[in-house]
């Protein structure tokens, strides 16, 4: 491992999780790993002030960061992530990530990510679009349509891209609707976007399934954080005839044997803003959401959720990571010791990026594609990348993390050596 100077990491922090990982893939590289200290360091990292008048006519100061972690494949790509626990070295994990993750699909992008340390919760709505606007201005200068491309994450959605693409565009004179994904329609947004994440996860649950002999047809789902990510993949597998037995949010956690009722819950969640209060199921302690009696469970909330402890008692046979970073390494290895088939992040939930690319080059022509042509692509791009992981780990006995990083790490430092370092 080697750290950086500016950060601190801790055993369980983002950054640490994300090193451990490239260490494990090295071994795989060949000859490519004379090129691997690139993965370890950040291209370029933003730290911007974003000072802002609130509504009382008080002046706030918010910290917002961007980084590009690597560009070697292509423009930089990844989330922006508004939430109180935003920092340089989580934006950095997050970013790398999306190096890999986007390498590990095959979409032509490096990888990128940028939060504001905030709770949006607390701030009015024009509040909210002026910390917005600033912070677009703020981070104008490392971003465009091919240089780095923003997209929600974590508390940011539709609403907020849509004031991101027009402050970049009042800035630089021109609508420029390719500097972010995950716009509404009529700005240039694509169908399926919102959905996409879900779909991926559902989609690359759905192969890893098939192939270790589980029927999703009264398959029992755990999921935790119920927002764009875990609600959607929850629809789907509801869909194709599981139930959702447990979820668990910022609001609370529940758990229902029988399977909750999926429309009610949705109602629930547009009425409150979260699943806590819904009126079927048993409320549980948040704890005992990771004992729950389940097939497979879908972490799609934040980093670091399943530490080994919880590893050691998760009864589940298939972990969908619908979330980034969820698991840490030494759970990693408890949940391969006891048998149980992780389908990580950089693969799983993939399908996000995935129809961003799908917008940013119907942007760019201008041309945009039906609902059921985006979701044809994206699973055959979830489907392939899926198999070519899955041989790969098959090939060397190794599991789907470590097999996802050796295709991704494999095509970025090709890359890498191809363009040659400069000067
Ligand atoms: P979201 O804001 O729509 O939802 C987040 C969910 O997590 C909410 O249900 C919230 O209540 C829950 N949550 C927050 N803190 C929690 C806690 N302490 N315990 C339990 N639940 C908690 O965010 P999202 O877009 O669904 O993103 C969820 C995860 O998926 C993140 O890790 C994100 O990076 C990842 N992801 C999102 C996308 C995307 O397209 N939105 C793409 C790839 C990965």
């Amino acid at each position: 491992m080697s750290y950086l100077s500016y950060i601190n990491p801790t055993a369980t922090s983002p950054w640490h999780t994300y090193l451990a990982q490239v260490d494990r893939v090295l071994p795989y590289l060949g000859p490519l790993a004379r090129w691997a200290e690139t993965l370890k360091r950040p291209k370029r990292a933003l730290i911007v002030d974003v000072p802002i008048e609130m509504d009382d006519g008080s002046v706030q100061h918010f910290e917002g960061f961007r980084v590009q972690h690597n560009l070697s494949r292509g423009p930089g790509k990844g989330g922006v992530r508004y939430h109180p626990d935003v920092n340089l070295e989580e934006v950095m994990a997050l970013a790398a990530w999306m190096t890999i993750k986007n390498a590990g699909v095959g979409l032509p992008y490096g990888g990128a990510k940028g939060g504001i340390r905030v709770d949006p919760k607390l701030l009015s709505n024009k509040e909210l679009e002026r910390m917005t606007r600033r912070y677009t201005s703020e981070i104008g200068i490392i971003i465009g349509p091919q240089r780095d491309i923003p997209a929600p994450d974590v508390n940011t959605n539709p609403q907020i891209m849509a004031w991101m693409m027009d402050t970049y565009s009042m800035n630089t004179g021109s609508t420029a609707t390719g500097v972010v994904t995950g716009k509404p329609i009529h700005l240039g947004g694509s169908l399926g976007r919102v959905k996409a994440t879900g779909r991926g996860v559902f989609v690359t649950g759905r192969e890893a399934a098939r192939r270790i002999g589980l029927k999703l047809d009264g398959a029992r789902v755990a999921v935790q954080g119920f927002g764009n990510v875990g609600s959607a993949a929850a629809e789907l597998f509801v869909g194709a005839g599981a139930k959702i037995v447990a979820v668990q949010d910022h609001t609370g956690t529940l758990a229902n044997p029988r399977g909750f009722d999926m429309a009610g819950l949705m109602g629930t969640l547009h009425r409150d803003g979260g699943v806590g209060n819904f009126r079927e199921g048993e409320r549980i302690g948040n704890e005992a959401f990771w004992d729950v009696d389940c097939d497979i469970m879908i972490p799609a909330a934040l980093e670091g959720q399943i530490t080994p402890e919880r590893a050691n008692r998760m009864k589940a046979k298939l972990v969908l990571e619908g979330a980034n970073g969820p698991t840490l390494p030494e759970a990693d290895d408890v949940l391969h010791d006891r048998g149980i088939l992780v389908v990580p992040d950089v693969i799983c939930n993939a399908g996000g990026v995935t129809v961003s690319y799908f917008e940013w080059v119907q942007d760019f022509s201008s041309f945009f594609w039906s609902e059921d042509e985006i979701n044809v692509r994206l699973d055959k791009i979830m489907i392939d990348a899926l198999k070519k992981i899955w041989d790969t780990a098959d090939h060397h006995k190794i599991t789907l993390r470590t097999a996802t990083f050796a295709v991704a790490c494999e095509r970025i430092l090709i890359a890498r050596e191809e363009r040659g370092l400069y000067p």
